[in-house]
């Protein structure tokens, strides 16, 4: 049977961590659905998923960022302590160092996460010195510090419920696994290369249908050999790619595609500082993030490294492509590769003055994926749009969507059913409306870096 002879319920374009996520808990809720899930890659969780950091946290000042952080990562505990399927899940936990200024900044931040009951200490300037020696936390002033414009560290805030895990495994083992087992379906490297619109109710055989007093729907999709994949509802979980079908069809979903990479460390040299015991379990250092810019250091002990991430915006562009007009193979926001030099002359003249161990190491690997940003307050969205039927967009991760993919993904299901509130994890409601774009309600974060 040809795809355009069936009929899904649903059809899912992106397979990553919130597409999957939607997938499972849409059968899972709704078990006689027929739904397919389509990927232009090989396989899920090749996007983004696969590209990223894969930490969790639950240091948030907002209670929006708390609950759909917190609830994913009790999820996913109960997954791999329950279902005893293994993430690789590791408490590691958060350290942020900051200069006085910063940690006064953010007072009242840290302040609301006790409230809240969030696991945080305040470490001081001594602590840090003792537990992690190799750092250094003061610098005279001296012509590169102030070009470089580095701060001491006088505090870390260390966040105990943070920590590490496979998004593969998250996405693979778990969510499409059980989406399978459940009767889904899924289409791999098959690209959509647009949406077909439709006119609601009958068509009337005018030319260009639907035109633009016709009430609109998305009747179908287009692969890139032009086979037409027909559903009742279409879900885009396209990460940074959804512009791509969004744009052509008029629809903005206030999210921009930032590039960012990944760069690795590995040296006999870091075994001292990785090996430590006061942090973890692991007995490892915690996932560290420096006083400036963001940069941070993620500690991957077994094979003596560390993944470098971080480092300034401004000056980066935000990366645009539409499917008509790329070559295959050729389209910017495939494009995985990472610049050497951006470390070299950014993350690395920074760091080796806080941890002089990485001074004069190469880098063994690097590599980049986008996060799609929300430009209105960086938290994901999912929603329908108006002047459309059939339709939901579940994206914009903003650089936290594995840590908030199970909420995210329960979510999407609830706003499906049509039911005004989502159950998360645990049993905590979450009014679907407040990720949507009309009655958007996300309180302001205050624990900024
Ligand atoms: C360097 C880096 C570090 C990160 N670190 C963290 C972190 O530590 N913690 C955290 O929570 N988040 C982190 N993130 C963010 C996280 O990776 C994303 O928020 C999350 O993966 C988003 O999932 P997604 O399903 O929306 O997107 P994706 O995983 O990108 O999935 C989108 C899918 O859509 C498919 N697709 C796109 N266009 C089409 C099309 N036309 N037809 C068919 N299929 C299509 C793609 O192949 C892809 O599989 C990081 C991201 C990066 C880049």
């Amino acid at each position: 049977m040809t795809m355009t002879e069936t009929k899904y319920d649903v059809v899912i374009i992106g397979a990553g961590i919130f597409g999957m996520a939607s997938a499972y808990y849409l059968l899972k809720n709704n078990n006689e659905l027929k739904i397919l899930v389509i990927d232009k890659a090989a396989s899920a969780g090749a996007g983004n998923t696969a590209q990223s950091a894969a930490m969790y946290r639950d240091t948030f000042s907002s209670e929006v960022n708390l609950i759909l952080s917190s609830t994913t990562r009790d999820f996913f505990r109960h997954v791999q302590n329950n279902l005893n399927i293994n993430l690789s899940m590791k408490d590691i936990t958060y350290l942020w160092l900051m200069d006085r200024e910063k940690f006064e900044r953010n007072k009242h931040a840290i302040e609301t996460m006790l409230e809240n009951n969030i696991r945080i200490d305040i470490l001081d300037k001594n602590e840090i010195k003792q537990k992690i020696p190799e750092l250094v936390t003061d610098f005279d002033e001296n012509e590169n510090v102030n070009l470089l414009g580095l701060k001491n560290i006088d505090y870390g805030i260390l966040g105990y419920d943070c920590g590490e895990l496979d998004a593969d495994k998250i996405t693979r083992d778990f969510y499409e696994s059980e989406f399978k087992k459940l009767g889904g379906e899924t289409l791999y490297s098959t690209r959509i290369k647009k949406f077909v619109l439709e006119p609601v109710g009958e068509t009337l055989g005018i030319p260009g249908e639907p035109v633009g007093w016709q009430n609109k729907r998305v009747g179908a999709v287009e692969t890139q050999d032009e086979t037409k994949i027909i559903a009742d509802t279409f879900i885009l979980a396209t990460g940074p790619w959804a512009n791509e079908l969004l744009l052509p069809i008029g629809i903005d979903s206030h999210a921009l595609a930032l590039k960012k990479s990944l760069y690795r460390v590995q040296t006999t040299r870091l075994a001292g500082l990785l090996d430590n015991e006061h942090f973890n379990e692991e007995r490892t250092i915690p996932f560290m993030i420096f006083p400036i810019h963001g940069i941070y250091v993620k500690p991957v002990k077994y094979n003596n490294s560390v993944w470098i991430g971080g480092g300034s915006t401004i000056g980066h562009p935000y990366v645009m492509s539409c499917p008509d007009s790329y070559t295959p193979g050729e389209n910017p926001l495939d494009d995985t590769q990472a610049d050497p030099r951006d470390y070299e002359y950014d993350q690395y003249l920074i760091l080796s003055e806080y941890l002089p161990v990485l001074k004069d190491q190469p880098l063994t690997n690097q590599w980049s994926g986008f996060y799609a940003i929300n430009t209105i307050d960086k938290n994901p969205v999912v929603f329908k749009p108006a002047g459309i039927e059939s339709l939901i967009i579940v994206t914009s991760g903003s650089g936290s969507g594995i840590m908030k993919s199970d909420a995210v993904g329960r979510i999407a299901d609830a706003l499906y059913r049509g039911k005004e509130f989502a159950e998360l994890y645990g049993g905590k409601k979450f009014k679907v409306s407040r990720l949507g774009l009309i009655a958007r309600d996300i309180d302001k974060e205050y624990f900024v870096i």
